[in-house]
């Protein structure tokens, strides 16, 4: 069990960020050679499995069914699955991880650390987290900014909330997904940041597209327009990086509006962070009128069925373009 890493949730985020752990396995950094992987999707599984099946037959990757499994098999146990929902389950579902926590000898549960990386609540993390810690186990949020690419290229930045050993038990694990794995304070914190992170991004990516067709409708040239913003005080990664409008030419390689904003960050998740950002500034009594602004405007996109929901968040300019903005 100490030399297996359980890695469960193996999505658009998951299977690239066990891709570079399985890379890095056994190369300097303490990296163990075994894994333990889960999915509610068994072809996510197998596709991992096949993936470093004949790659390094130094390396162990196997399949486990449920979460309880992996907790049985790998006392390092990573999530990064879509809702709060979800990872309760993952956690405490009838055959979550906390079932075998239960069980196992209490040295066994003492030496286990659980390393959420989803997007959720941080009220209903912490919650989770304080349930998996009565066991004797030790748990930490490590939400993730970077996007699909960052995953699959190992650049993630990883925000880190929990005491300071779990974080330095778990930095060199996290490292070999990200390139910045910052410790942002006690449980939550690391999900404080992010929330706050992706209420400026929504927020940032809307104000981008507004001007961008704006600056067209005026007459604009967009490629010129958008020379003269990355140059400019209005610059920003949604203007420059991951620029909404399909002519215009970014200093990434191939964003999501030159490939009919297929890929990258979809809507409905985006649309979820938002949420999440206004219900926690609620909470604590923090003004967010643009981002309960930029919430309310992304809904009618993220809702299922809605042609926008599986598409990158920079499809907000089409759906402005288009005239669908009531
Ligand atoms: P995804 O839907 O592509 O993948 C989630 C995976 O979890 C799926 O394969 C699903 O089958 C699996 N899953 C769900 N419930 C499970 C369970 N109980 N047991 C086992 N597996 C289960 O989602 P994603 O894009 O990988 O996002 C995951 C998290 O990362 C979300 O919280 C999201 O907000 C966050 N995030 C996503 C991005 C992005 O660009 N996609 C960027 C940063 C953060």
């Amino acid at each position: 069990r100490y030399n297996t890493i359980g890695f469960i949730g193996l999505g658009a985020m998951g299977n690239h960020m066990v891709n570079n752990l399985i890379s890095k396995a056994g190369q300097s950094g303490g990296i163990p050679k075994n894994f333990v992987v889960c999915d509610v999707n068994p072809d996510t599984v197998s596709r991992i499995i096949a993936r470093h099946a004949a790659a390094n037959p130094d390396i162990k990757v196997e399949s486990a069914k449920t979460p309880e499994e992996i907790a049985n098999k790998a006392a390092t146990i990573i999530s990064m699955v879509p809702t709060a929902n979800n990872v309760r389950e993952v956690y405490l579902g009838k055959s979550g991880v906390i079932r075998a926590l239960e069980k196992l000898s209490k040295d066994d549960v003492r030496r286990t650390i659980c390393i959420d990386e989803s997007t959720i609540q941080q009220e209903e993390s912490r919650s989770i987290a304080n349930q998996v810690k009565q066991t004797g186990a030790e748990m930490i949020d490590a939400p993730v900014s970077g996007g699909t690419v960052g995953a699959r290229d190992g650049t993630l930045t990883i925000m880190v909330g929990g005491k300071k050993d779990a974080f330095e038990r778990a930095r060199p694990i996290l490292q070999s997904m990200g390139q910045r794995v910052l410790s942002c304070g006690d449980l939550g914190a690391g999900l404080a940041a992010k929330l706050a992170n992706n209420l400026l991004l929504g927020i940032s990516m809307m104000g981008v597209a507004e001007a961008m067709l704006l600056g067209k409708k005026l007459g604009l040239e967009s490629q010129q327009l958008a020379e003269i913003i990355n140059t400019s005080t209005g610059r920003c990664w949604s203007s420059e990086v991951n620029n909404p409008v399909p002519e215009v030419r970014t200093s990434s390689s191939s964003p999501p509006s030159h490939r009919e904003y297929e890929g990258g960050f979809v809507t409905k998740l985006a649309h979820k962070d938002l949420a999440l950002a206004v219900a926690a500034a609620k909470i604590v009594n923090s003004p967010v009128p643009l981002g309960s602004l930029t919430e309310e405007v992304y809904r009618p996109l993220a809702q299922p069925g809605s042609s926008f929901d599986n598409l990158d968040f920079s499809s907000i300019y089409k759906y402005f373009d288009e005239g669908r903005m009531p």
